[in-house]
């Protein structure tokens, strides 16, 4: 076939890159394709799939080399759903992730005969998302990186014999001029570039083919074969599975009767070639072209068929009596390789959902005799009481992936929707922590009070009475968030293994459906900090029991029992560790010496001794040794087995990875190194207990604490003004505190006594 070679010696022309307004002969659309098929062979599916990495990126692991890791990642998707949108969808966590597992599974080719229904409830913003990912769909589409080629033909008048003048188009022209009539025509509906008088009549696809399915579908292999150089490419073109439409895929039916047409006509495929172009596939969702969204209050059309009446005249002029070519399709048509999207499974979208069962499952809709095929992404939200609508009919059911797209269910998501609708200036009228706290009462509403995961996994909770709630929620919201707890003990840490962790994120499908909706809980927001900031007051976790308990107490019903005075616990346990940690006195010095030491000591033999590399210390590599620096990582109190497998795990990652990788490979100072980091912190958090206690027996301490600003602070001793300010800078330059919130906590802390409530 001719045009292949031109195609591959025209190289000039696969240099002029992908513009997204311009037409191309066949030839030209064959070179672009040698150029960049990745991009210009895809469907809808690998296209929405691109459109997603494209904005969210592959995320975050903040657990990279945990060996139990289930790929829970955090994603920005800050991008795709709300920057530059009318109104923005924040994700968490939990529904990110649901969301890029389904993503994913758009690129392998798999799973394609089905449609995805967002099944959430009232206010959990589902419409909005779905709005905002078929806008980001369009965006894409239509630029550079989201460029497909949709075909076009240019019948040419000449070559088929058309002598001319007695077309309607043309009769028109002489009886109200060119302007007029392409005017008339176009409000019409038709013949909008092809304007009386050209030299081609255009014929666009209504399906939106491909140009590529033009090629007959027994010689596309070999043409295909030819046009690719045996690359990467060419090796998954022939073995993914993603791309066995391009070899499978028909023209749509006016296509096939168009080409048939010609070719009995012309006799000869060349010339018949000459008249097919391509153009990028332009998405609009107003017109109804690449996607089509439907409300339950529109209308079904009456007419399932749709045509293009002067098209139609000018083709049976144009072409013999006996290849007719019906100029025939139904609005499926016009999504085909697009979106085709359902807002709500009521009123009317319930028959059409009922109708798109056969589409769905077959790939194909009858327009009257003819047969069309579709492939299109089938999307749509609902409510859970929806599912009723399709209740009886399994085979239907078995076509639909739910999703569920609940209420929010990690507290900074929950806030970042608070700020997003208050202004970010919120953050400042809360101490650090609180507003948080507010989020985690909002969404403890929507969890189930029993988690069989978590309780299988702990088993007691009372264990950690002091930090969590009896229900365990706050150490839910804490993994729904990606983060394991550093107040779990070494046992608990050891047995959350990948099983679990699963087991645990899967509860999630059954939640966040009831309890506070979006809604309420920006009502119950504004309740809360407007009155505060009325008078002026800083938000304090005191503030917040007292709203749901005294101003609001019929709010708590809905917040499970105890949750309240849990959170006050894990609070009052947070800010004693800001506290203390900004109090201690860090020998940062002897932390990196011991640490180095230990390191560098671990890969040798008990009784040896040797010279550290990086700290110079000539070490006497004994138990004792180890032990002494263990203490401070892991506590006194450790049985010898835990110790010894720490041991051989710190060294294990050490020689695996802290040396080989990042010293050796990466360059990187041994302080620099992850390995080092958490051993740091283990460090850290253990010598900080009792740093506390010589401050809360001094009573001058508190006085100085209170006295802070004003001129009394100067009639104490330096030393404890000095202990006062470093308290303060620390916690200011540490944990988000002013002076003022500073002092406020630190008053908190001793007023309420809680170095002696959480000791030992
Ligand atoms: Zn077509």
């Amino acid at each position: 076939m001719d045009p292949i070679r031109k195609a591959l010696q025209d190289l000039a022309a696969s240099q002029r890159g992908l513009e997204t307004g311009r037409t191309l002969s066949f030839e030209d659309f064959l070179a672009q394709l040698r150029w960049r098929p990745d991009r210009l062979i895809r469907n809808v599916h690998q296209v929405f799939h691109d459109m997603v990495r494209a904005h969210v990126g592959h995320g975050h692991d903040e657990y990279p080399d945990d060996p139990e890791s289930i790929n829970f990642i955090a994603y920005d998707f800050s991008s795709l759903l709300v920057e530059d949108t009318d109104q923005p969808f924040f994700a968490d966590r939990i529904f990110a992730n649901r969301l890029m597992n389904v993503i994913e599974s758009f690129r392998g080719g798999a799973q394609q005969n089905k449609i995805y229904l967002f099944n959430g409830p009232p206010g959990s913003g589902k419409s909005i998302f779905l709005n905002n990912l078929l806008q980001r769909f369009q965006e894409y589409a239509n630029s550079p990186d989201g460029i497909r080629y949709e075909t076009v033909w240019r019948l040419d008048r000449a070559r088929l014999g058309d002598d001319g003048g007695h077309t309607a188009s043309e009769q028109l022209a002489r009886l109200l001029g060119e302007k007029r009539t392409a005017k008339l025509l176009q409000d019409l509906g038709a013949g909008q570039r092809s304007a009386p008088g050209a030299s081609y009549i255009e014929v666009p696809c209504p399906s939106h083919d491909n140009p590529i399915v033009m090629i007959p579908r027994d010689q596309r292999a070999a043409i295909l074969d030819a046009l690719f150089a045996s690359d990467e490419f060419k090796w998954n073109l022939s073995t993914g599975k993603q791309y066995d439409w391009v070899f499978s895929a028909e023209p749509c039916t006016i296509c096939s009767s168009l080409y048939r047409a010609l070719l009995r006509k012309l006799d000869d495929p060349d010339a018949v070639f000459s008249m097919i172009f391509a153009r990028p596939y332009q998405v609009n969702r107003r017109l109804g072209e690449g996607i089509s969204v439907y409300n339950p209050g529109d209308l079904r059309s009456r007419q399932p068929a749709q045509t293009n009446l002067e098209l139609q005249r000018r083709l049976d002029e144009l072409l013999p009596a006996g290849s007719r070519v019906r100029y025939i399709y139904s609005r499926y048509a016009r999504t085909n390789n697009g979106i085709y999207a359902l807002m709500d499974l009521k009123g009317h979208n319930k028959d059409r959902l009922f109708e798109l069962h056969n589409i769905i499952s077959e790939g194909v809709h009858k327009v009257e005799e003819i047969e069309e095929s579709v492939q299109s992404l089938f999307l749509g939200v609902m409510n859970p009481e929806d599912e009723q609508n399709i209740g009886g009919f399994q085979s239907l059911k078995d076509r639909i992936e739910f999703i569920h797209i609940n209420y929010v269910l990690e507290s900074p998501t929950e806030v970042a929707i608070y700020a997003n609708t208050f202004g970010r200036h919120i953050h400042e009228n809360f101490l650090p922590r609180v507003l948080e706290n507010f989020a985690r009462v909002i969404i403890s509403s929507r969890l189930n009070e029993n988690s069989p995961a978590l309780r299988d996994w702990i088993g007691d909770p009372r264990k950690y009475m002091l930090y969590c709630d009896e229900n365990l929620h706050l150490l839910k919201m804490a993994m729904y968030t990606g983060v394991i707890p550093d107040w779990l003990d070494e046992e608990d840490r050891k047995r959350l293994t990948a099983k679990r962790r699963r087991q645990i994120i899967a509860e999630a499908e059954n939640e966040g459906s009831s309890g506070f909706s979006g809604r309420d809980a920006i009502d119950i927001f504004q309740d809360l900090y407007g009155a505060h900031v009325r008078e002026g007051q800083l938000i304090t976790m005191d503030s917040l029991v007292n709203f749901f308990t005294k101003v609001r107490p019929e709010l708590s019903e809905k917040v499970p029992k105890g949750f309240l005075d849990a959170l006050r616990n894990m609070y009052n346990y947070q800010t004693l560790q800001e506290v203390k940690e900004s109090l201690f006195y860090y020998n940062e010095q002897q932390i990196a010496r011991d640490l180095q030491n230990y390191l560098f000591a671990l890969n040798f033999e008990l009784g040896t001794s040797a010279r550290c590399t990086y700290t110079g210390d000539k070490l006497e590599i004994t138990e004792a040794f180890l032990d002494g620096i263990e203490d401070r990582l892991l506590g006194q109190e450790i049985s010898d087995e835990r110790r010894r497998e720490f041991r051989a795990e710190t060294q294990r990652v050490y020689t695996s990875r802290t040396l080989t990788q990042e010293i050796m490979l990466d360059g990187k100072d041994i302080t620099d190194t992850e390995l080092y980091a958490a051993l740091r912190e283990r460090y850290v958090f253990h010598l900080k207990e009792k740093v506390l206690e010589p401050f809360l027996k001094n009573i001058n301490f508190r006085r100085a604490l209170k006295d802070l600003g004003s001129d009394d602070f100067k009639t104490y001793d330096s030393k404890i003004r000095t202990d006062v300010r470093f308290l303060i800078t620390n916690l200011c330059d540490r944990f988000g505190y002013n002076e003022q919130s500073a002092r406020e906590v630190c008053l908190y802390v001793i007023d309420h006594n809680l170095a002696e409530e959480f000791a030992g």
